[in-house]
């Protein structure tokens, strides 16, 4: 509870600061293979906004959670096979990884209203997830205007190793050419860089709960 709390201060504390006007950040406590009690603990203590990246394991966590709190609100933030949309989407509340056009159709082919999130891979790694820059501004505009899918934002995950910050950057640019206000951007290691440069969410993880 307490790496909670600290992350919890210093988001006051640098969206304080910051000389953006911002929708309210907002934390995801990214629950993946954390024990029950430890999601009880964050439970017990207020916290209702989650993430899991994979359908199955997040079914089988949050299906006994759900009825006891009220106001859980669950993120889904990985990988999503077109045959898991209607499962996932009748489940979560919002999608952070609509990274190409086959998983557009199948959200659009269940007439999906949830918020989501397009993600970009900034970094161009052939091993990630998320569409390519130069390929976003058609692939956003071919999910929101032909599609009418609700799509709220971007998402990005920086590669390993490097300055974070330019593809923080990068990714706020894009949202502002793209009328995207929001920003889906920041893990354990890089959530204060994401907040400075305008993260509207941040998805933590190990840093909230401890190691996976
Ligand atoms: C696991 C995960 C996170 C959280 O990572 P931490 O480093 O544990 O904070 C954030 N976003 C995505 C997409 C993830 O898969």
């Amino acid at each position: 509870m307490k790496n909670y709390e600290a992350i919890v201060n210093g988001m006051r504390e640098i969206t304080g600061q910051a000389p953006l006007a911002r929708v309210n950040p907002r934390l995801i406590a990214v629950s993946k293979t954390q024990p029950a009690e430890k999601i009880k603990a964050l439970l017990e203590a207020g916290h209702r906004i989650f993430g899991e990246n994979r359908w199955q394991e997040a079914k089988e966590r949050w299906l006994p959670l759900k009825p006891l709190y009220k106001g859980i609100e669950l993120h889904f933030i990985g990988p999503l096979q077109t045959n898991k949309v209607a499962e996932v989407t009748g489940f979560f509340d919002c999608i952070h990884s609509l990274d190409r056009p086959k998983l557009a159709d199948a959200l659009s082919k269940e007439s999906c209203k949830l918020p989501c999130f397009i993600q970009v891979n900034t970094g161009e790694e052939p091993q990630k997830a998320g569409v390519i820059p130069k390929d976003a501004p058609d692939f956003i505009r071919y999910c929101r205007d032909e599609l009418k899918l609700n799509i709220v934002g971007l998402m990005c995950i920086p590669p390993a190793d490097v300055n974070p910050a330019p593809h923080f950057a990068f990714l706020r640019k894009l949202g502002q050419e793209n009328g995207l206000a929001r920003l889906s951007m920041g893990m354990s290691s890089d959530w204060q860089t994401a907040l400075r440069l305008g993260a509207t969410e941040i998805r933590i993880g190990t840093g909230i709960f401890g190691e996976r």
